[in-house]
């Protein structure tokens, strides 16, 4: 059945359904939710960042696997003196925020075929959506150049990029082959994808429950309304399913902490996002990764590699190794040597560190607890307190009669068991992001308020992490086969069967 994927960046779910039950969002309640289901309880993935959480719904993986678990990353592997040189970094690193968004597409592990690549006998279109491998059709978010340089005095706003995306989409519906060079299809795209960052950046700016991100959903409705419309003078509107799904949502932000240099006083030379022209040049013992601005990736060199000089310049440390579990707790610094999971886990402005002991087993820190998570097989997790408060408080969490802990749960058992939780689906979120080679040593998840580095004009809304604030994302479905109980809950990832049926 023909489908068309609109992705709200940074929609909070309860913003949205409660603007959804005032009935301030009319043509998604009549052209979707009164002709499906409206899912209340649908997560995202952790990193809940825009790129890595587009990927579940167009790909029905999660980033881990994909091996991009983070808008910005680090490859250690890659980072050796065999591949010096000029452009090394675009091996070893990434900044998906703004033009390298599209090296996601090379980035994203071949053997996961994107819905494009599913469906490539069919004609599909990807409209301002950085994920395109495989799209017959590709509209690239040009106007969002427009938006960050005339959004500032007001004459091209983020909305008007979301306009311009419902626009892109009536062209390639309505339009045929007579305008050959316009690169249009010669007819409707059995499936589409449209992105609308309108919602995230209002968001980023002005706070996820500010009136402006209210202005900005209002926007993206009258754009859903001429999206329904397209199909309905096309004849398509009733053989067409529309899902309508956002990446992430944000929590409130007014608290800037700069991770980084924080670690640059305790005595390590730091390369973090944006990488500085001179950052470029100089060697670094540390790299920080953070997306969304609420969590972030931490790579530290591993202890006694150090790389011999060779011509150009002289590598300190072999990236190639990985600190142990026990190196990081008694890691080398300037001034002697310190438990660095202790000292970050006890900053006020993170909430938990996570660190992978091995493929299996990984470990939660907060400032008075540690917890660990293993997997077994493809798909079984435990999850124990092995020390001081549940980091994750899930000591409140009751599933058939007993408390979710030291049982083995496949994935659906702990998306029910704890979706409502204040931290959702850490077990199987933290394990699938550790399958990424890409991840860092350490992951933070930063606390509620804080964010974990200073951008101009300041951030009011973060994301990244796993709060439910950001982890819980509207879901909707309309004129699908594919069976849903409006209380079943969801995982972004399983958007794509959907789009599939
Ligand atoms: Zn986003």
């Amino acid at each position: 059945m023909p489908s068309v994927f609109i992705l709200v960046d940074g929609a909070r779910a309860d913003v949205f359904y409660e603007m959804l039950s005032q009935g301030l969002l009319p043509n998604i309640q009549k052209h979707v939710a009164e002709r499906g289901v409206a899912v209340r309880n649908a997560l995202t993935v952790f990193p809940s960042t825009t790129g890595p959480a587009h990927a579940p719904f167009l790909t029905g993986a999660f980033p881990g696997p994909l091996n991009i678990p983070g808008i910005r990353w680090f490859d250690r592997r890659k980072n050796s003196y065999q591949n010096y040189g000029p452009l090394a970094w675009l091996q070893f690193e990434r900044d998906y925020v703004g033009p390298e968004a599209f090296a996601m597409n090379s980035d994203m592990n071949g053997k996961i075929k994107t819905i494009f690549e599913k469906l490539k006998d069919l004609t599909t279109a990807s409209i301002f959506e950085p994920i395109t491998r495989g799209a017959k059709f590709v509209y690239p978010p040009l106007a969002n150049v427009m938006a960050k340089v005339f959004g500032p005095i007001g004459l091209f706003t983020w909305e008007h990029v979301d306009t311009l995306a419902a626009r892109t989409f009536e062209m390639v519906y309505r339009c045929s082959a007579l305008v050959k060079w316009m690169k249009l299809p010669s007819e409707p795209p059995a499936f589409s994808a449209v992105y609308m960052p309108g919602v995230d950046e209002a968001s980023h700016e002005h706070g996820p429950l500010s009136k402006n991100v209210r202005h900005a959903l209002q926007n993206v409705d009258k754009q859903i309304g001429h999206i329904a419309k397209t199909l309905i003078d096309l004849k398509l509107y009733d053989e067409t399913s529309i899902v309508i799904g956002s990446d992430h949502g944000l929590r409130p932000t007014n608290l800037h902490f700069d991770l980084a240099k924080f670690l640059s006083t305790v005595g390590l030379d730091v390369r973090s996002f944006p990488v500085t022209f001179l950052q470029g040049l100089g060697e670094f013992d540390a790299t920080v990764a953070i997306s969304g601005n609420g969590m972030a990736h931490i790579y530290l060199a591993a202890e006694g590699a150090e790389e011999k000089a060779f011509p150009l310049q002289y590598i300190k440390h072999n990236w190639r190794r990985k600190p142990k579990l026990e190196t990081l707790e008694n890691y080398k610094i300037r001034k002697g040597r310190v438990n660095i999971i202790d000292l970050i886990s006890h900053l006020l402005p993170v909430q938990h560190v996570f660190v992978a002991e091995n493929k299996t087993t990984s470990h939660v820190y907060s400032c008075d607890g540690h917890g660990i998570i293993r997997k077994k097989g493809r798909n079984e997790y435990l999850y124990d307190v092995i020390e001081g408060k549940d980091p994750l408080g899930y000591d409140s969490i009751v599933k058939d009669g007993k408390i979710a802990y030291r049982e083995w749960l496949n994935d659906k058992e702990w998306l029910t068991a704890t979706s409502e939780a204040q931290f959702p689906d850490v077990p199987v979120q933290v394990s699938q992001i550790f399958e990424s080679a890409r991840s860092g040593d350490l992951i933070i998840n930063s606390r509620m308020g804080w964010d974990l580095m200073l951008e101009l004009p300041p951030h009011r809304g973060t994301h990244g992490g796993l709060h439910a604030a950001e982890m819980r994302v509207p879901l909707l479905i309309a004129n699908s086969r594919y069976e849903i109980k409006p209380n079943q809950p969801l995982r972004t990832l399983d958007a794509l069967d959907i789009l599939l049926a």
